[in-house]
């Protein structure tokens, strides 16, 4: 089985090691650059990506990160893990920097201001077995996107679910649910890397 790190700076990683559990990968958290330089593929978590952001610096991890990113390990982030892939994002907070990975433009709290919180059934290219059920919490969409990405997924009318190469992202939370199908795809992306 793969072995999948989740990024453990902030935010909801003990439900994605376990979704990656029900996934067959061999989970474990990431802090340290010695860690993730043992895992093949790597969730970002949902949670406060300014504060991700912040301790990714503070911990020395933000330029491992981007450089393993860039050389293609398979990546997988939710919601502010979404943003994190962004190379743009729209309203940061000053000095908000991201990992890059996925060539889009990404709108913070987009979702937020009409409702916090909500969930919908969501239909997502490259998932079996009917919609997924999406948990958004204050929850970011996808504005544009360049050519090299596949939209995987729409809400609303807005870009809730995207793949771009090893890179995967989604506004929602797919860890939140029983459903663990995302999981299951991101699994197979990583066997597939490795
Ligand atoms: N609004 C948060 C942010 O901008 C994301 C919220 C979430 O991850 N559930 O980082």
């Amino acid at each position: 089985s793969p072995v999948i790190g989740v990024l453990a700076l902030q935010g909801d990683v003990r439900e994605h090691l376990t979704a990656l559990a029900v996934a067959d990968a061999v989970a474990r958290p990431v802090r340290r650059p010695e860690e993730l330089a043992e895992v093949d593929g790597l969730v970002l978590p949902g949670g406060e990506s300014t504060t991700i952001s912040k301790l990714a610096n503070l911990f020395g991890m933000a330029g491992p990160l981007r450089e393993r990113i860039a050389a293609g390990m398979p990546v997988y982030g939710t919601c502010a893990g979404m943003i994190m892939l962004a190379e743009k994002i729209l309203d940061p907070r000053s000095g908000q920097e991201t990992f890059g990975g996925i060539d889009m433009i990404v709108r913070r709290n987009a979702f937020g201001r009409q409702n916090e919180s909500f969930e919908a059934a969501v239909e997502f290219g490259g998932v079996e077995g009917g919609p997924v059920e999406g948990v958004f919490i204050r929850a970011p969409w996808v504005e544009s996107v360049s050519a090299r990405v596949e939209v995987l997924a729409e809400h609303g009318g807005h870009i809730v679910a995207v793949r771009q190469g090893n890179a995967l992202a989604t506004s929602f939370h797919p860890e939140l649910t029983g459903d663990h199908r995302v999981h299951g795809l991101f699994t197979d992306m990583v066997r597939a890397a490795g």
